[in-house]
């Protein structure tokens, strides 16, 4: 097993965006610098998508403007296509996540497009961000099961990563874009991309929705992923699966890996505090257990 997992905070983009009302720019980019400060070192920042379909996105210029850069911080843009490459890249990302949908229907809905339209999408970005000099890595989304198309067959998910391995991307990403899967899935397409793309960094995303999010990222750092997704306070959902909850928890994450010695670079007591800042900020109840049961052991005893 690895001893060290990258943590990607994706709260600012996957987290705020499935918020009722709009986190106020300023907020946000209180919540990015505060999560800096924590020790986070990659960090979804936003998307650059159409503003009507995402409101809460609608100020993705803003926010990047707002933050004071450091050459050791990852601030990645979400895009779909060419057009939000370029608006990220002229908005000061250093890294572009780009989706492709292995279900689809579900790729028709999200991005009007068909799956194999948004593979092509991505190896042109792939293409442009290596002559921009932009680090660009790619998601496989729904790869553990889609709300319209159901199933979706281990072998589908590989052969579209297979597909977008060759825009030689930094990393594939593995998307249960509205948690549906299961720890035994997680270590099949994780063995099974390892088998097939050798030396291809991989990543996992997972959502909390039916409670398998962090047994499945268990199952993902066994089967060797690199890194992970997650969300401060496990906030989000996705506004195109309406039962979908949030990513899981980034404190709970780094609690499971921290007591079993895994090193991800966080400050969990330093976390914790961000955490309890944006529950005031939303004023709501937010998912993370660690803080309602607070970490382990006490800070009185660890010292
Ligand atoms: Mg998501």
């Amino acid at each position: 097993m690895s001893r060290t997992v990258e943590i990607v905070e994706v709260g600012p983009r996957d987290g705020l965006q499935s918020e009722p009302g709009v986190f106020p720019t300023e907020d946000k980019i209180r919540l990015i610098e505060q999560l800096i400060d924590a020790g986070l070192r990659r960090l979804e920042i936003t998307s650059f998508v159409n503003p009507k379909k995402v409101p809460q996105m609608a100020d993705a210029e803003a926010v990047l403007a707002g933050l004071r850069k450091r050459q050791d911080v990852h601030y990645i843009g979400l895009v779909l296509n060419r057009k939000g490459f370029e608006r990220a890249v002229a908005a000061g990302c250093n890294e572009v996540g780009m989706a492709v949908v292995s279900s689809d229907t579900f790729n028709r809905r999200n991005q009007g497009v068909g799956t194999d339209e948004s593979i092509a999408a991505w190896l042109d970005i792939a293409r442009a961000a290596r002559e921009a000099g932009v680090r660009a890595q790619v998601t496989v989304a729904t790869a553990f099961g889609c709300p319209f198309e159901g199933e979706i067959s281990v072998a589908r998910v590989l052969e579209v990563a297979e597909r977008v391995a060759e825009g030689e991307p930094h990393e594939i990403s593995f998307a249960d874009t509205v948690g549906v899967g299961v720890p035994w899935q997680v270590s099949e397409i994780i063995e099974g991309a390892r088998q097939r793309l050798p030396g291809v960094r991989l990543r996992a995303h997972f959502h909390n929705t039916r409670n398998t999010g962090l047994a499945n990222a268990y199952a993902a750092v066994q089967a060797g992923v690199n890194a992970l997704d997650c969300s401060v306070g496990g906030i989000g959902g996705c506004p195109f699966a309406p039962a979908a909850t949030g990513n899981i928890p980034t404190e709970d994450l780094v609690y499971m890996l921290g007591r079993a010695g895994v090193e991800t670079g966080v400050d969990l007591p330093a976390l914790l505090a961000v955490s309890e800042w944006l529950q005031q900020k939303l004023g709501r109840t937010l998912p993370a257990m660690l803080l309602k049961a607070g970490n382990f052991p006490p800070a009185q005893l660890a010292a």
